[in-house]
């Protein structure tokens, strides 16, 4: 008889592991709470793999050897508590698609910057010509690849929860980007957990292996002992420090193993101070993997940026507009503001996931001349704002948020859209919040 393996949500990654499993030889089912995806179907269906949707029969489920879950249900969900409970093997679908290929992993997690990051590393290394897939959170699953294509190298984005459910799989090169608060809610807003997770993905690399991180990062820093790495550090900095392995010094990015080289920091083509990080951990890895020089300098100057992140959408009446709706916690709005070269009006709201917004106060003050707060519930807003910005407006859609924001910006300022929380209050998605924007900016 082969063995069971029950997948937990029919999502991009459950379904991909489905693809894979029924490859591998196992018995396979899936079951999502919610409706599947019409697409999702049709994959199943064509693989000959059961599916349920809309519940969980747990007699179907209780009996799996091994669980692979969807990172979106958590881990305190009562099917997960009863799995747990009867000691069965749940992993993630990353996990599972790592056990069956030999293909070079470069991982990225961190609370910021994961996405384009690992855009940029994925686009540094197809420019140079590898066999290589983007995998994670973006586009097709991992596991859905393993089974289906045959690539030397996997440029892998993880989340905190896809980390969560990981043992075995080992990272040749990881890059943890920076650690903020964020998704506390999910780690009974213990701050160790969540911060546990983040380095799960140094966990069972060897000294053959390199781990990349921003070395200001404070609780990166006060961590890295405590997690005992074995791998080679690639540390980096806004400026030469100590050990650094790129860093900026005169104008000038410096990338100093295992190839030596330097290009302009004019010549990157993403600009603020957290894209410098983004381009620096993007370098560092094409080196490791034996890129060219030439191939990073290029590849790093003529990366186009990811849709809704700090991504210029048009200049109205000369109002610069930007979209930066991916931005849904406090740190990465922070950067966001950071980068701003006139003054602002910034809109900003949502689903709070426990903000404080202290960090951001003294930016607001230097770069802010206005505040569209754009939620459900803007109540949060006002108690902290309040007081703080001359001119406050409150807006329930896309459309008044953008028509007050052009109203109240002068001429020769920008309008941010960095709303500091998640957009399931108004929208479907922060790429539907992001998209509304675009389209009200379109239409002035
Ligand atoms: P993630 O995938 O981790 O959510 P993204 O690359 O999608 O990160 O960027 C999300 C937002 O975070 C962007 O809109 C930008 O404002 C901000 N950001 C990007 N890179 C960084 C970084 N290295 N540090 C802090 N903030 C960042």
């Amino acid at each position: 008889m082969p063995k069971r393996i029950v997948i937990l949500g029919a999502g991009e990654s459950g379904t991909g592991a489905a693809v894979l499993a029924k490859k591998e030889g196992f018995d396979v089912f899936v079951s999502d709470m919610s409706i599947i995806k019409d697409q999702y179907k049709e994959l199943l269906n064509a693989r000959s793999i059961a599916w349920e949707e809309g519940h969980h029969t747990e007699e179907l489920i209780l009996n799996a050897d091994e669980i692979i879950k969807s990172p979106g249900i958590p881990n305190n969900a009562p099917l997960i508590l009863k799995l747990k409970e009867k000691e069965i093997s749940i992993v993630s679908e990353i996990e599972f698609a790592g056990r069956y290929t030999n293909a070079k992993m470069i991982c990225v997690t961190g609370s910021n910057g994961k996405t384009t990051t690992t855009s940029l590393i994925y686009h540094i290394f197809k420019s140079a010509g590898l066999n290589v897939g983007l995998a994670g959170n973006i586009g097709q699953s991992l596991a859905f690849q393993v089974a289906e294509c045959n690539y030397d190298y996997y440029i892998v984005e993880l989340s905190s929860f896809q980390l969560d459910n990981m043992y075995k799989f080992r990272a040749n090169i990881a890059v943890l980007m920076n650690i903020t608060p964020d998704h506390l809610d999910r780690y009974d807003h213990n701050m160790q957990e969540y911060i546990d997770a983040k380095f799960r993905i140094t966990q069972n690399q060897t000294d053959k292996d390199a781990f990349i991180f921003w070395n200001d990062d404070p609780i990166i820093q006060e961590q890295l002992i405590k997690h005992g790495i074995h791998a080679h550090l690639y540390p980096f900095a806004a400026e030469k420090e100590e050990g650094v392995k790129a860093y900026v010094d005169h104008h000038q990015v410096y990338f100093s193993e295992p190839i030596a080289f330097n290009m302009e920091q004019e010549e990157l083509s993403l600009t603020g101070t957290h894209n410098l990080y983004n381009s620096m951990a993007a370098g560092i890895s094409a080196n490791l993997a034996g890129i060219r020089k030439e191939y990073i300098r290029a590849a790093l100057s003529n990366f186009k940026g990811v849709e809704h992140r700090l991504e210029k959408v048009s200049r109205v009446r000369g109002i610069d507009f930007i979209n930066d709706s991916k931005a849904t916690n406090v740190n990465s709005c922070w950067y966001a503001l950071e980068s701003m070269k006139t003054k602002t009006v910034l809109i900003l709201g949502g689903k709070d996931k426990g903000n404080d917004y202290t960090e951001i106060e003294s930016l607001i003050k230097d770069k802010v001349s206005a505040l569209v707060f754009l939620g459900v519930d803007n109540s949060k807003l006002h108690a902290f704002f309040d007081g703080k910005v001359e001119k406050i407006v409150d807006t329930t859609s896309m459309k008044d948020a953008v028509d007050k924001a052009y109203h109240l910006a002068q001429k020769g300022e920008t309008v941010l859209l960095s709303p500091c929380c998640a957009s399931f209050d108004l929208f479907k998605s922060y790429e539907d919040r992001g998209d509304q924007f675009k389209e009200c900016v379109r239409n002035l």
